[in-house]
Protein backbone atom coordinates (compact mmCIF):
# COMPACT_ATOMS: atom_id res chain seq x y z
CA UNK A 1 0.00 0.00 0.00
CA UNK A 2 1.24 3.61 -1.36
CA UNK A 3 1.22 5.95 2.01
CA UNK A 4 -0.63 9.01 1.71
CA UNK A 5 1.04 12.34 1.74
CA UNK A 6 0.37 15.07 4.58
CA UNK A 7 -0.43 18.30 3.46
CA UNK A 8 -0.10 21.34 5.66
CA UNK A 9 -2.02 24.60 4.64
CA UNK A 10 -1.62 27.56 6.25
CA UNK A 11 -3.15 31.23 5.42
CA UNK A 12 -3.32 34.40 7.38
CA UNK A 13 -7.38 33.88 8.57
CA UNK A 14 -9.70 34.67 5.88
CA UNK A 15 -7.43 33.73 3.28
CA UNK A 16 -9.85 30.97 2.22
CA UNK A 17 -7.74 27.85 3.21
CA UNK A 18 -10.81 26.06 4.68
CA UNK A 19 -13.14 27.09 1.88
CA UNK A 20 -10.49 25.60 -0.56
CA UNK A 21 -9.69 22.72 1.48
CA UNK A 22 -13.95 22.01 1.74
CA UNK A 23 -14.41 22.40 -1.98
CA UNK A 24 -11.39 20.04 -2.47
CA UNK A 25 -13.01 17.46 -0.33
CA UNK A 26 -16.50 17.77 -2.23
CA UNK A 27 -14.62 16.54 -5.19
CA UNK A 28 -12.51 13.64 -3.88
CA UNK A 29 -14.07 10.40 -2.50
CA UNK A 30 -13.10 9.62 1.57
CA UNK A 31 -10.67 6.83 0.65
CA UNK A 32 -8.46 9.51 -1.15
CA UNK A 33 -8.81 12.38 0.87
CA UNK A 34 -9.22 13.17 4.38
CA UNK A 35 -8.73 16.42 6.79
CA UNK A 36 -7.73 16.28 10.47
CA UNK A 37 -10.29 17.82 12.69
CA UNK A 38 -8.32 19.89 15.23
CA UNK A 39 -9.04 20.56 18.92
CA UNK A 40 -9.40 24.17 19.85
CA UNK A 41 -10.40 25.95 22.97
CA UNK A 42 -11.73 29.03 21.00
CA UNK A 43 -15.55 29.51 21.11
CA UNK A 44 -17.63 27.73 19.13
CA UNK A 45 -18.95 30.07 16.19
CA UNK A 46 -22.74 29.90 15.17
CA UNK A 47 -23.01 27.31 12.42
CA UNK A 48 -20.21 24.98 13.68
CA UNK A 49 -20.78 21.66 15.08
CA UNK A 50 -18.25 19.58 17.66
CA UNK A 51 -16.25 16.73 16.07
CA UNK A 52 -17.14 18.23 11.98
CA UNK A 53 -14.94 21.34 12.33
CA UNK A 54 -13.01 20.84 15.60
CA UNK A 55 -13.25 19.46 18.65
CA UNK A 56 -14.21 22.06 21.29
CA UNK A 57 -12.68 21.50 24.43
CA UNK A 58 -11.58 23.15 27.66
CA UNK A 59 -8.54 24.78 28.33
CA UNK A 60 -8.37 21.76 31.38
CA UNK A 61 -8.87 19.44 28.71
CA UNK A 62 -6.63 20.68 26.28
CA UNK A 63 -3.53 20.87 28.89
CA UNK A 64 -3.86 17.38 30.00
CA UNK A 65 -3.82 16.31 26.36
CA UNK A 66 -0.77 18.07 26.00
CA UNK A 67 0.75 16.01 28.79
CA UNK A 68 -0.51 12.85 27.50
CA UNK A 69 1.81 13.69 24.63
CA UNK A 70 -1.87 13.39 22.39
CA UNK A 71 -0.76 16.27 20.01
CA UNK A 72 1.63 15.50 17.11
CA UNK A 73 1.75 19.66 17.49
CA UNK A 74 0.25 22.15 18.69
CA UNK A 75 -0.08 26.08 19.08
CA UNK A 76 -1.26 28.98 20.58
CA UNK A 77 -3.27 30.87 17.97
CA UNK A 78 -4.96 34.37 18.66
CA UNK A 79 -4.81 33.58 22.15
CA UNK A 80 -6.38 29.86 22.09
CA UNK A 81 -5.10 26.31 21.77
CA UNK A 82 -4.86 24.67 18.51
CA UNK A 83 -3.42 21.13 18.15
CA UNK A 84 -3.46 18.35 15.75
CA UNK A 85 -4.04 15.41 17.57
CA UNK A 86 -2.03 12.53 16.70
CA UNK A 87 -4.70 9.94 17.17
CA UNK A 88 -5.95 8.73 13.35
CA UNK A 89 -3.57 10.86 10.99
CA UNK A 90 -0.76 7.84 11.13
CA UNK A 91 -3.28 5.18 10.91
CA UNK A 92 -5.10 7.00 7.97
CA UNK A 93 -1.70 7.99 5.97
CA UNK A 94 -1.03 4.07 6.16
CA UNK A 95 -4.12 3.15 4.57
CA UNK A 96 -3.25 5.37 1.36
CA UNK A 97 -5.43 8.19 2.25
CA UNK A 98 -4.23 11.48 1.64
CA UNK A 99 -4.39 14.07 5.00
CA UNK A 100 -4.80 17.74 5.25
CA UNK A 101 -3.87 19.90 7.97
CA UNK A 102 -5.48 23.45 8.16
CA UNK A 103 -2.69 24.77 10.42
CA UNK A 104 -0.66 27.63 11.34
CA UNK A 105 3.06 28.77 10.52
CA UNK A 106 4.40 27.20 13.89
CA UNK A 107 2.53 24.35 13.98
CA UNK A 108 3.67 23.54 10.28
CA UNK A 109 7.55 23.90 12.01
CA UNK A 110 6.62 20.97 14.29
CA UNK A 111 5.01 18.99 11.59
CA UNK A 112 8.15 19.34 9.24
CA UNK A 113 10.53 18.48 11.73
CA UNK A 114 8.52 15.15 12.82
CA UNK A 115 7.32 14.50 9.37
CA UNK A 116 9.63 15.32 7.00
CA UNK A 117 7.06 13.61 3.82
CA UNK A 118 4.68 15.97 4.47
CA UNK A 119 4.11 18.74 1.61
CA UNK A 120 3.28 22.35 2.46
CA UNK A 121 1.11 24.69 0.89
CA UNK A 122 0.69 28.62 1.76
CA UNK A 123 -2.35 30.40 0.57
CA UNK A 124 -1.95 34.33 0.20
CA UNK A 125 -4.60 36.60 -0.43
CA UNK A 126 -4.85 39.26 -3.44
CA UNK A 127 -4.58 42.12 -1.42
CA UNK A 128 -4.67 43.21 2.43
CA UNK A 129 -8.42 44.79 1.28
CA UNK A 130 -9.65 41.46 0.14
CA UNK A 131 -8.57 40.15 2.87
CA UNK A 132 -10.27 42.11 5.37
CA UNK A 133 -13.96 42.04 2.88
CA UNK A 134 -13.16 38.79 3.44
CA UNK A 135 -12.93 38.14 6.79
CA UNK A 136 -15.71 40.88 7.61
CA UNK A 137 -17.90 39.29 4.98
CA UNK A 138 -17.62 35.57 6.79
CA UNK A 139 -19.21 37.51 9.37
CA UNK A 140 -18.65 35.10 12.14
CA UNK A 141 -16.37 36.97 14.22
CA UNK A 142 -16.66 40.38 16.27
CA UNK A 143 -14.50 43.25 15.21
CA UNK A 144 -12.69 43.03 18.20
CA UNK A 145 -11.84 39.42 17.13
CA UNK A 146 -11.38 40.96 12.99
CA UNK A 147 -8.68 43.48 13.87
CA UNK A 148 -6.72 41.09 16.11
CA UNK A 149 -6.59 38.79 13.12
CA UNK A 150 -5.75 41.63 10.72
CA UNK A 151 -3.08 42.66 12.59
CA UNK A 152 -1.79 39.01 12.78
CA UNK A 153 -2.27 38.53 8.90
CA UNK A 154 1.00 39.87 8.06
CA UNK A 155 3.20 38.19 10.66
CA UNK A 156 1.66 35.27 9.39
CA UNK A 157 2.18 35.51 5.74
CA UNK A 158 5.86 36.51 6.85
CA UNK A 159 6.17 33.08 7.27
CA UNK A 160 5.15 32.20 3.55
CA UNK A 161 8.91 31.14 2.19
CA UNK A 162 8.83 28.01 4.55
CA UNK A 163 6.52 26.03 2.12
CA UNK A 164 7.08 24.29 -0.88
CA UNK A 165 4.23 25.51 -2.76
CA UNK A 166 2.28 29.46 -2.57
CA UNK A 167 -1.76 30.05 -3.97
CA UNK A 168 -2.94 33.36 -4.63
CA UNK A 169 -6.36 32.96 -3.82
CA UNK A 170 -7.94 35.42 -6.15
CA UNK A 171 -10.21 33.98 -8.39
CA UNK A 172 -11.65 30.86 -6.32
CA UNK A 173 -11.98 28.48 -9.09
CA UNK A 174 -8.64 29.23 -10.24
CA UNK A 175 -6.76 28.43 -6.86
CA UNK A 176 -8.53 25.45 -6.13
CA UNK A 177 -7.37 24.25 -9.61
CA UNK A 178 -4.02 25.04 -8.40
CA UNK A 179 -4.93 23.05 -5.24
CA UNK A 180 -5.61 19.82 -7.10
CA UNK A 181 -2.82 20.05 -9.63
CA UNK A 182 -0.44 20.31 -6.43
CA UNK A 183 -2.19 17.28 -5.26
CA UNK A 184 -2.39 15.69 -8.77
CA UNK A 185 1.67 16.46 -8.89
CA UNK A 186 2.51 14.97 -5.81
CA UNK A 187 0.97 11.43 -6.99
CA UNK A 188 2.92 11.52 -9.78
CA UNK A 189 6.12 12.01 -8.15
CA UNK A 190 8.28 9.17 -9.23
CA UNK A 191 9.17 6.99 -6.01
CA UNK A 192 5.48 6.97 -5.40
CA UNK A 193 4.57 6.01 -8.98
CA UNK A 194 7.14 3.03 -8.73
CA UNK A 195 5.67 1.68 -5.57
CA UNK A 196 2.06 1.70 -7.52
CA UNK A 197 3.09 0.37 -10.81
CA UNK A 198 5.50 -1.90 -9.31
CA UNK A 199 3.93 -5.12 -11.15
CA UNK A 200 3.57 -2.86 -14.32
CA UNK A 201 7.40 -2.01 -14.69
CA UNK A 202 8.43 -5.02 -13.39
CA UNK A 203 6.94 -6.83 -16.32
CA UNK A 204 7.95 -4.05 -18.73
CA UNK A 205 11.70 -4.33 -17.16
CA UNK A 206 11.85 -7.99 -17.76
CA UNK A 207 13.68 -9.64 -20.78
P1 LIG B 1 -9.73 30.44 10.33
O1 LIG B 1 -9.33 29.13 9.75
O2 LIG B 1 -8.71 31.49 10.21
O3 LIG B 1 -11.09 30.87 9.96
O4 LIG B 1 -9.85 30.30 11.91
P2 LIG B 1 -9.71 29.04 12.89
O5 LIG B 1 -10.15 29.48 14.25
O6 LIG B 1 -10.36 27.86 12.30
O7 LIG B 1 -8.17 28.78 12.99
C1 LIG B 1 -7.32 29.66 13.73
C2 LIG B 1 -5.85 29.39 13.46
O8 LIG B 1 -5.46 28.22 14.04
C3 LIG B 1 -5.47 29.23 11.98
O9 LIG B 1 -4.27 29.86 11.72
C4 LIG B 1 -5.35 27.76 11.80
O10 LIG B 1 -4.48 27.44 10.73
C5 LIG B 1 -4.80 27.38 13.13
N1 LIG B 1 -5.08 26.02 13.41
C6 LIG B 1 -6.23 25.35 13.29
N2 LIG B 1 -6.08 24.10 13.68
C7 LIG B 1 -4.80 23.97 14.05
C8 LIG B 1 -4.04 22.87 14.55
O11 LIG B 1 -4.49 21.75 14.74
N3 LIG B 1 -2.76 23.11 14.84
C9 LIG B 1 -2.21 24.31 14.66
N4 LIG B 1 -0.94 24.44 14.94
N5 LIG B 1 -2.88 25.34 14.19
C10 LIG B 1 -4.18 25.19 13.88
P1 LIG C 1 -9.75 30.90 6.25
O1 LIG C 1 -10.12 29.48 6.49
O2 LIG C 1 -8.44 31.05 5.55
O3 LIG C 1 -9.86 31.76 7.46
P2 LIG C 1 -12.28 31.06 4.77
O4 LIG C 1 -12.20 29.84 3.90
O5 LIG C 1 -13.19 31.00 5.96
O6 LIG C 1 -10.80 31.51 5.21
O7 LIG C 1 -12.66 32.28 3.82
C1 LIG C 1 -12.93 33.57 4.34
C2 LIG C 1 -14.08 34.19 3.57
O8 LIG C 1 -13.66 34.54 2.24
C3 LIG C 1 -15.27 33.25 3.40
O9 LIG C 1 -16.47 34.00 3.57
C4 LIG C 1 -15.13 32.74 1.97
O10 LIG C 1 -16.38 32.42 1.42
C5 LIG C 1 -14.47 33.92 1.25
N1 LIG C 1 -13.59 33.55 0.14
C6 LIG C 1 -12.67 32.55 0.10
N2 LIG C 1 -12.01 32.53 -1.09
C7 LIG C 1 -12.52 33.55 -1.83
C8 LIG C 1 -12.27 34.07 -3.17
N3 LIG C 1 -11.33 33.54 -3.99
N4 LIG C 1 -12.99 35.12 -3.58
C9 LIG C 1 -13.92 35.68 -2.77
N5 LIG C 1 -14.23 35.25 -1.53
C10 LIG C 1 -13.53 34.21 -1.05
P1 LIG D 1 -10.15 29.74 13.32
O1 LIG D 1 -10.24 30.04 14.77
O2 LIG D 1 -10.52 30.89 12.48
O3 LIG D 1 -10.90 28.46 12.98
O4 LIG D 1 -8.60 29.40 13.01
C1 LIG D 1 -7.57 30.36 13.23
C2 LIG D 1 -6.23 29.81 12.91
O5 LIG D 1 -5.86 28.64 13.68
C3 LIG D 1 -6.10 29.37 11.48
O6 LIG D 1 -4.98 30.03 10.94
C4 LIG D 1 -5.88 27.89 11.55
O7 LIG D 1 -5.04 27.47 10.51
C5 LIG D 1 -5.22 27.69 12.92
N1 LIG D 1 -5.43 26.37 13.39
C6 LIG D 1 -6.56 25.67 13.38
N2 LIG D 1 -6.38 24.46 13.89
C7 LIG D 1 -5.06 24.38 14.24
C8 LIG D 1 -4.29 23.35 14.82
O8 LIG D 1 -4.72 22.24 15.11
N3 LIG D 1 -2.99 23.64 15.03
C9 LIG D 1 -2.46 24.83 14.72
N4 LIG D 1 -1.17 25.00 14.96
N5 LIG D 1 -3.15 25.81 14.18
C10 LIG D 1 -4.46 25.61 13.94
Amino acid sequence: MVQGTLYIVSAPSGAGKSSLIQALLKTQPLYDTQVSISHTTRPIRPGEKHGEHYFFVSVEQFERMIEEHAFLEHARVFGNYYGTSCETITQTLSTGVDVFLDIDWQGAQQIRQRMPLARSIFILPPSKEELSRRLRGRGQDSEGVITQRMAQAVAEMTHYAEYDYLIVNDDFNTALMDLKTIIRAEKLRLERQKLRHYALITKLMAD
